[in-house]
């Protein structure tokens, strides 16, 4: 594993894989969200054994231009591009929380729903939106991200692990659950980045399969392409890699 400073920034730690790391559950507001952001990551994990499953807050039905599609049909058909995108990356469990796209409030119910979710997969590892504003990349700090983020975060610590955080999920037989560590997407402060060089094709197979969201996917896969590239360099890879960065907080423990 290998560190570096890089202009005075914070130390980009290189991830190596771990035989700890069992169940990861990912956390985001919409559909393609996590294709975006963390597919090839996912790649990475399901190819090395590691049981993935995603949440998805909303059905994404207020994505896309067409405006003469039922907003119904586009959530049906978001979810079936998000369960198609997750197999191509080796995910199969994909839970939608039905929450109402553009309007997603950090509260307690989304709090609930997704510490239901974490006591039922029980994961070592959860990677959500980033909860904190990026404002050199504002794009990726949509409102439904940082709502999801920070209910995810909240799910994570303390509400899964605290018997007493919603109550009406022992009723249910949900026993409390540590999550060992968070990672965030589009954090502005990432310190750990992901070599996805030998899966960045599934990532883009993935990110193909919101068809509805694409309406030019060869531009899309080579903006995507520059990304990697751009966060490979900044976590001293060799020329040619290709990354994904997120911020790691350790909550294990305490
Ligand atoms: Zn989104």
């Amino acid at each position: 594993m290998g560190a570096l400073l890089r202009g005075g920034r914070r130390l980009i730690e290189r991830w190596a894989p771990r035989a700890d790391l069992e169940r990861a559950l990912v956390v985001c507001a919409h559909p393609d969200d996590v294709d975006f952001g963390a597919a090839g990551t996912v790649a990475v994990w399901t190819g090395s054994g590691v049981e993935v499953a995603y949440c998805v807050v909303t059905d994404g039905e207020a994505g896309g231009t067409d405006r003469s599609m039922p907003r119904s049909e586009m959530a049906a058909l978001r979810r079936a591009e998000q369960r198609a995108a997750a197999a191509e990356v080796g995910v199969s469990q994909v839970t939608f929380l039905g929450y109402p796209d553009g309007r997603v409030e950090g509260g307690l119910a989304l709090r609930r729903d997704i510490t239901r979710v974490v006591r039922t997969f029980r994961p070592d590892l959860v990677l959500a939106p980033s909860p904190e504003r990026w404002w050199d990349r504002i794009y990726a700090s949509h409102p439904d991200h940082l709502a999801a983020g920070e209910a995810a975060t909240c799910a994570v610590y303390p509400d899964a692990r605290n018997p007493f955080a919603h109550p009406e999920l022992l009723d249910e037989g949900l026993e409390p659950h540590t999550v060992a560590e968070l990672w965030l997407m589009a954090s502005p402060g990432a310190n750990v980045a992901v070599e996805i060089t030998g899966t960045f094709d599934r990532k883009i197979a993935a990110l193909h399969r919101h068809r509805s969201q694409m309406p030019d996917p060869e531009a899309t896969a080579a903006r995507v392409r520059e990304a990697a590239e751009g966060i490979a360099a900044s976590a001293g890879m060799p020329e040619g890699s290709l990354a994904e960065m997120f911020r790691r907080v350790p909550t294990g423990g305490a």
